[in-house]
């Protein structure tokens, strides 16, 4: 049997003929950019997420790239981030010229380890991005205590987590503004990049928007010197076809990942842990194993498709020599990136498909 680690044709196959009219509907009107589907998306995932504002972005990097900016974050300024995420989180912040200033994570959640993160605080630092790796809320209440006690802004990364909730509150709502992506491997993904920014606050909002256009507040008038990252009609479309199955989509994910929590047993693993404040959706389903490179090698020789979420951390990247780290600074992220592998899980998957795993796993 063959398993590969993500495959889309189950969902597209269910979403068929919505993607169809979807992309007829915006062919037909012939309108391409800032239109009536961005604006009925941003609405119906500003109502999804809980927040009152929600502005489509062109990808997941540029919404964080933007709410830095629309916060004034840059040369000079500190943001603390976690040293276990995709490098997106950090280069968004190097991006706008900013320092970031790595925590590391907890091993059992993967997530930043908020008890290390008050000793990372320092005069210049202007913001805490957590990001929701994997699909799992961060421990937010302690991030937003320390946030408060310095005045911290705090943004949350969520390209991982849509529809994640922390102590039943959906993640995205917490801080001052939240970046996603729609890029299509992720959770609620688009037929190419997207991502969006939601926020409470209208003016991180007005200046997200404006940034995003030429930093133009209305048409040939420029306020900032933006750029050009906005959600085309055609992407818009897609999400919203997509999104009434979102919570459907993810509870699946959840059924997949209950069934490898209960029924995968083998000493060399070490399965990933889900806190009593979470309810994840499961983009990734990390596990640990002190021979992660032999256990990858026997399941890809059993037709199982695997990843590395991420074999290179980011402070021992080659593009970010110029911060002057090496191995042994960030000593968990390091471990992570040594044992983690990543299994199959995507919407459609058989239960044949999952037993095969499960089986495989067990008899390593
Ligand atoms: C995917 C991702 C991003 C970037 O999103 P893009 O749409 O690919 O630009 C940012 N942060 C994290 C944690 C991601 O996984």
């Amino acid at each position: 049997m063959k398993v590969p680690f993500v495959s889309f044709l189950p969902m597209e196959k269910e979403l068929d003929s919505a993607l169809r009219a979807a992309f007829e509907r915006v062919y037909t009107r012939s309108w391409y950019i800032d239109g009536e589907e961005d604006k009925a998306f941003e609405k119906a995932f500003a109502e999804y997420c809980g927040t009152k504002f929600c502005v489509g972005v062109g990808n997941g990097l540029d919404a964080l790239v933007m709410i830095l900016k629309a916060l004034d974050i840059g040369e000079g300024d500190e943001v603390i981030i976690p040293s276990n995420t995709y490098i997106a989180t950090s280069l968004a912040v190097t991006y706008v010229g900013a320092k970031p200033v790595f925590v590391d994570p907890d091993i059992n959640t993967f997530n930043i380890d908020p008890s290390l993160i008050e000793a990372a605080v320092t005069s210049k630092t202007k913001a805490i991005m957590p990001v929701h790796l994997y699909g799992q809320a961060c421990d937010m209440d302690p991030i937003m205590k320390i946030a408060e006690k310095y005045s911290l802004r705090v943004i949350e990364d969520c390209a991982q987590a849509h529809g994640a909730t922390y102590k039943g509150q959906k993640i995205g709502t917490f801080g001052d503004a939240a970046g996603f992506s729609f890029y299509p491997g992720k959770n609620l993904g688009a037929l190419g990049d997207a991502g969006a920014v939601v926020t409470d606050n209208e003016e991180i909002a007005k200046k997200v928007r404006a940034l995003g256009n030429y930093g133009s507040d209305y048409k040939y008038h420029h306020i900032y010197k933006g750029n050009n990252s906005r959600l085309d009609e055609m992407q818009a479309a897609f999400l919203a076809a997509k999104l009434p199955i979102l919570d459907k989509l993810n509870a699946e994910r959840r059924r997949i990942a209950d069934r490898y929590l209960n029924e995968i047993h083998n000493d060399k693993l070490i399965l990933p842990i889900v806190p009593d404040y979470a309810v994840p959706v499961w983009h990734v389903f990390g596990v640990r194993c002190a021979e992660r490179d032999q256990l990858e090698k026997y399941l890809n020789d059993y037709e199982i498709g695997t990843n590395k979420h991420y074999p290179i951390p980011i402070h021992l990247q080659d593009c970010y020599k110029d911060l002057g780290f090496s191995e042994g600074d960030y000593p968990t992220a390091e471990e992570i990136s040594k044992t983690e592998l990543s299994l199959p899980l995507y919407y459609g998957m058989t239960d044949e498909e999952i037993s095969y795993v499960i089986d495989k796993i067990n008899s390593y």
